[in-house]
């Protein structure tokens, strides 16, 4: 299981912290693109039964004096899933014990969407088998369109929205919902990325001139930014994804954002580079003062 990481954005460290992973369907990843052509991306890393490693990965933050949790990954509810991922899963509250934060530090959960992978540590179970938040002192954030679908799932979505990951929420209390964009702070802001589902929301941190945006399921993996026609068959709206996608890149091509994926190898952090007609993703490593961010946060 990978440590956690960080990177100094502006005055701010974003820490990168690992659930561990799941494995993923191959072809439902790259949805109408034949096999031959995505094979090539991955094929060191596919399994037997076609499935690729998909990275959990969730960000700890501090602004203004809170501390913000981005995703929440698989969580530990339920160990024996059969896409329990090769690093497992679960990992997100003793990876953050081992940083010295204990769940009730813990002010603003930060949700992109309520799919099980993104938001199923939301929620621990008691001795009784309760599900209760497991940041119990945490504004939970969630996009109101987001929490609708969630709770009326229907027969293609039901398979990923489990309400135990999100409904003891609101029975406790905790769950906050807002209308489209929402600023969580000055530095911290969810955006409306629509495609993967109707009211999918990225979060972009900007602090000292520089901006990391955390992609969510825009992509499920990073080919899909430097093709924008290539969209996983996971997504509900997959025409609007290729709109959020073409915005998403341009922009951060033009502000040299740092992206954050969940599910691209961890840390999942690099950045899109124009190269002639072509754009390419480039991993950022962890603590690099080299690149644009470093010199942009001076
Ligand atoms: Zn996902």
């Amino acid at each position: 299981m990978p440590a956690p990481v960080r990177y100094r954005l502006g005055s701010i460290d974003v820490v990168v912290i690992s659930d561990g992973s799941v494995w993923m369907d191959a072809g439902a990843a790259f949805g109408l693109v034949p096999r031959p052509m995505w094979e090539p991306y991955v094929a060191d890393v596919m399994d037997e039964l076609h499935r690729i490693p998909a990275a959990l990965n969730c960000l700890l933050l501090r602004s203004a004096g809170q501390t913000l949790l981005v995703e929440t990954g698989v969580g530990g509810k339920d160990p024996n899933r059969p896409d329990r991922g090769p690093d497992g899963y679960g990992r997100l509250l003793p990876e953050l014990a081992a940083l010295g934060v204990r769940p009730e530090d813990v002010d603003i959960v930060i949700n992109t969407h309520l799919h099980f992978d993104h938001c199923g540590g939301n929620t621990v179970r008691t001795a009784s088998g309760e599900a209760v938040p497991a940041f119990p002192n945490a504004r939970y954030l969630i996009r109101r369109g987001e929490w609708e679908a969630a709770t009326h799932p229907n027969e293609r979505t039901r398979g990923t929205y489990f309400a135990d990951n999100f409904l003891p929420l609101q029975a406790s209390g905790r769950l906050e919902l807002y209308d489209g964009e929402y600023d969580v702070t000055d530095e911290v802001q969810l955006v409306d990325t629509p495609g993967h589902t109707a009211d999918h929301a990225a979060v972009a941190i900007t602090s000292g001139g520089a901006r990391a945006v955390y992609l969510g399921d825009v992509i499920h993996h990073t080919v899909q930014l430097e093709r924008l026609a290539w969209i996983p068959a996971f997504d509900v709206l997959p025409l609007v994804s290729l709109d959020t996608k073409r915005r998403l890149v341009e922009e951060a091509i033009e502000r040299r954002d740092l992206l954050i994926t969940t599910h691209h190898v961890f840390p999942g952090a690099g950045v899109m580079e124009q190269d002639g007609r072509r754009r390419h993703w480039r991993d950022v490593p962890p603590d690099s003062l080299a690149g644009p961010l470093a010199e942009d946060a001076r």
